[in-house]
């Protein structure tokens, strides 16, 4: 069996230069490729969107395991690259967009193309993409945008395994005492977990940052459920507006709200108003949203 092209050879045959702008750090090093597709538990049920496949070899992988991959890219001149080295896999295509333009369960219904042909005349209800699985080597200079747009997305994946960087991989995974508005953010929708740690040296070009493999795991229902996302998420931000001082001045100053209000409300839900917005779990923020509700 002859080895597939690596991110060199690939480079030199299509005379690519990566571009900084788009975070083109490619991965190099296939024994970390063969653990982020095997992190995700792929088989031949599964519809796996990719974020920025690059120069397809992540994509690669995905393909050997996944019954149907769909990978959105934004680089144009790396399309026709990803076509002509996929040209024999049907079950694989690429689409031309801005993750953070498009809804991603939308790339799914249609073989992965869109139907900005059809005229738009009245309104259609967008037909249900299949369960999927997001697996990517993220741009890192979009990270959280995209995780948002994932999580909060109508139709979310079941599962996302994505290489960050690995601090930022450390910030999403805290507990209590470490919490952010990243954390909550991202533990509110999934479980995550740290599932490989990846050196700069197995990029090219070589990163400034180590990176980590997070795995997210999609609740069914989100960690906090008796309480509003969007009045959970206006206290949580109030709290982290001002996240050095206590969160009875905090919470009031974010919400524009009486300091005795907020500090009743904290009592109210067991939390001592000296406390700071990194110490409470996803739990505590509900007991308060809904105490100042
Ligand atoms: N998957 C490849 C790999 O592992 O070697 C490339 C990963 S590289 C870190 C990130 C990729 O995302 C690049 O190919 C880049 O062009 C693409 N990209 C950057 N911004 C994007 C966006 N907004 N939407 C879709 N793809 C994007």
């Amino acid at each position: 069996m002859t080895n597939p092209p690596s991110v060199f050879d690939l480079i030199r045959r299509f005379d690519l230069d990566p571009k900084k702008s788009l975070g083109q750090n490619f991965l190099v090093d296939e024994s970390h490729l063969a653990r982020i597709a095997a992190a995700a538990d792929l088989t031949a049920d599964d519809t796996v969107l990719e974020i920025g496949p690059g120069l397809g070899v992540l994509t690669r992988h995905l393909a050997a395991q996944a019954g149907r991959v769909v990978a959105v890219e934004l680089d144009d001149r790396l399309i026709p690259v990803l076509a002509e080295l996929f040209a024999d896999q049907p079950h694989v295509s690429f689409v031309h967009a801005d993750i953070l333009k498009v809804d991603p369960a939308a790339l799914l219904t249609d073989d992965g193309r869109q139907t900005a042909d059809e005229p738009a005349t009245a309104p259609r209800p967008s037909p249900l993409a299949p369960p999927y699985k997001v697996v990517a080597n993220l741009p890192y200079y979009i990270t959280s945008a995209v995780l948002r747009h994932l999580l909060e997305s109508a139709q979310p994946p079941t599962l996302a395994v994505v290489m960050v960087q690995r601090e930022v991989a450390q910030r999403i995974v805290a507990g209590p005492g470490d919490m952010s508005l990243l954390a909550v953010g991202v533990q509110f929708f999934a479980e995550a977990k740290i599932v490989q740690k990846v050196p700069a040296g197995a990029f090219h070009p070589r990163p400034k940052v180590d990176s980590a493999v997070l795995r997210l795991d999609v609740r069914p229902q989100p960690a906090v459920t008796d309480v509003e996302p969007d009045w959970y998420f206006s206290v949580v931000r109030a709290g982290f507006g001002q996240k050095r001082k206590q969160l009875r001045n905090s919470v009031a100053a974010g919400l524009g709200m009486a300091k005795e209000t907020v500090e009743a409300g904290l009592l109210n839900a067991g939390i001592d108003p000296q406390r700071r917005a990194e110490t409470l779990s996803l739990t505590e923020w509900g007991a308060l949203a809904k105490a100042l509700r």
